[in-house]
């Protein structure tokens, strides 16, 4: 059963395994609708889209994708213990932190200082490789999350990237 295999994963696996995030066809994930599905420092796809994958991950929105990605698996490592469980948790608990019951819904997700860093920095070439672990506090934890969101919502992804 895959989704055994994806449970037992947060638990026998650790963020400094990989180097990069990893390429994981399976058979029945991710849910239909979804072109990939991010877990555990692994880009899972279905077996059938292969070719269109490995097409599209050499392009350049497919490389931004590769060190967004990268960049959370640094986080993992490096702000959460080196622990999938506790990096999900804490995303959980940030994601909880901005509100999703009050409109606008998405600004929980989007100024969850994990992902505000990692959108900050997906075009910044070697991003990943020289991760700083002060920024995600000094400078991606956002005070007034719902309306610094509202006052951006437009251009979220480039406005992050001005902090
Ligand atoms: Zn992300």
């Amino acid at each position: 059963m895959e989704i055994i295999t994806l449970i037992k994963m947060l638990f026998t696996s650790k963020p400094s395994d990989f180097f990069e995030v990893e390429l994981m066809p399976m058979k029945h994930f991710p849910f239909k609708g979804y072109k990939y599905m991010m877990w555990c420092g692994r880009i899972v796809y279905h077996k059938e889209n292969e070719e269109k994958v490995k097409n599209e991950i050499n392009t350049e929105i497919g490389r931004r994708s590769i060190r967004h990605e990268t960049l959370h698996l640094r986080q993992a490592e490096n702000q959460a213990g080196d622990s999938w469980v506790r990096y999900y948790w804490r995303y959980f608990v940030e994601w909880i932190k901005g509100n999703p019951i009050i409109h606008p819904s998405k600004s929980a997700y989007y100024t969850i200082p994990f992902e505000v860093e990692a959108y900050a920095l997906e075009e910044t070439e070697g991003a990943e490789l020289y991760y700083d672990t002060n920024l995600l506090k000094s400078k991606y934890t956002l005070e007034n999350k719902k309306q610094t969101y509202r006052d951006h919502r437009e251009d979220w992804k480039d406005y992050v990237k001005t902090l």
